[in-house]
């Protein structure tokens, strides 16, 4: 599946980075990077996690 960051919605509290610091990092200005677009077996479970604690609903995951 894709990982997908609507950035319009992100307000950047860094609970993504929080569930799955592997995947989603804020940076040295606060602006939200998603390291990688693709789940992995190893991710999957974290970035699941991401996304339902994402407050303004920012995260999505979409089926390739
Ligand atoms: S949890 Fe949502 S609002 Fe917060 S930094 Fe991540 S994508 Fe942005």
């Amino acid at each position: 599946m894709k990982i997908k960051v609507d950035f319009d919605l992100c307000e950047s509290n860094a609970l993504c980075e929080a569930m799955a610091p592997e995947v989603f990092e804020l940076d040295d200005d606060d602006y939200l990077v998603v390291k990688t677009e693709e789940t992995t077996p190893d991710n999957v479970d974290d970035v699941r996690r991401a996304v339902a604690a994402c407050p303004r609903a920012a995260i999505s995951l979409v089926e390739d």
